[in-house]
């Protein structure tokens, strides 16, 4: 069965062809090296403050474990509710406290996977906490239309529905909460910073909606039995998007005309290719959003 992630919905929301491309064909992209590091470094923050949630010593691993102190520092001022003593009020009226909290919901033919950096559920209310490590912290409108916040409550709604019907999706809350070394921030000194997305059940009923015409969309798309429209020709972006500019596909889609991305010079008279000529492909910040 086709497991579908909020990073997939985001890719074929965005443009179909991009969801072929690197999902269906799994072809993949180069980064650079900045975006390597970042990368890394969400990864590493991931794992220790998850070793941290389940009471572990954290696995120090390099120079950088003083910015990490730094930074989970900063997040327990920022939050203390959430790092509080298992022994404090609040913390005693937990009904369940989990970290890389996975979920799944078959919907349509597809199951929905989500995996909650932190999940914390009371008698009458729930809330999502998710670490982000980007590089730019982002805004409420962004972050509450993100396929992320969408399917991370709705799967939530669905399934408490299931485990614990008092808590509706009125009584569901998604945090992000926005992390970043100083090594790689363009602020000098960044403090952690949160934006709380509410829920109810309006905003469940039009995410339903937006899915279920996403899945019925793609299981049209991948029907072998319409040749038109099987995965090697799934839509691309139209050109108004903007997208195209700096999609490192632009080349592969035939849309350099409309791309930031220079297009890779043809062989010279020797026949020969020199590398310095190779431009170099830009990538948007999604590519390292962990
Ligand atoms: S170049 Fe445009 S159409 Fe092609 S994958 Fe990228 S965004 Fe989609």
């Amino acid at each position: 069965m086709f497991s579908l992630t909020h990073g997939h919905l985001n890719l074929l929301s965005a443009c179909p062809r991009k969801f072929q491309y690197l999902i269906l064909e799994q072809l993949t992209t180069p980064i650079s090296i900045d975006q390597q590091s970042a990368l890394d470094w969400g990864q590493q923050f991931h794992l220790l403050i998850q070793q941290q949630e389940l009471g572990l010593e954290p696995t120090l691993f390099s120079q950088e474990d003083n910015e990490f102190n730094q930074c989970m520092a900063a997040l327990r001022k920022a939050a203390p509710e959430l790092f509080s003593p298992v022994q404090d009020a609040p913390r005693t009226m937990e009904l369940l406290r989990s970290s890389e909290h996975h979920r799944s919901l078959f919907f349509h033919g597809y199951l929905l996977t989500v995996v909650y950096d932190l999940l914390i559920l009371y008698p009458h209310r729930a809330e999502i906490i998710d670490w982000k490590t980007t590089l730019h912290p982002r805004e409420f409108p962004s972050l509450s239309k993100d396929w992320q916040t969408k399917l991370y409550l709705f799967v939530l709604a669905e399934t408490q529905q299931i485990l614990n019907p008092i808590l509706t999706a009125d009584h569901l809350r998604m945090t992000y909460w926005f992390v970043r070394p100083r090594h790689l921030s363009p602020s000098p000194d960044p403090h952690p910073q949160s934006v709380s997305i509410p829920y109810n059940r309006s905003l469940h009923e039009q995410t339903r909606r937006e899915l279920t015409a996403l899945c019925r969309q793609l299981t049209e798309w991948l029907n072998p039995s319409l040749p038109s429209m099987s995965y090697s020709t799934l839509p691309q972006v139209n050109v108004t998007s903007g997208l195209c500019s700096t999609c490192c596909f632009a080349i592969r889609c035939q849309r350099t005309a409309f791309s930031d991305t220079p297009v890779i010079p043809n062989l010279g008279e020797t026949g020969s290719l020199n590398i310095s000529d190779i431009p170099e492909v830009i990538l948007d910040e999604g590519a390292i959003d962990r």
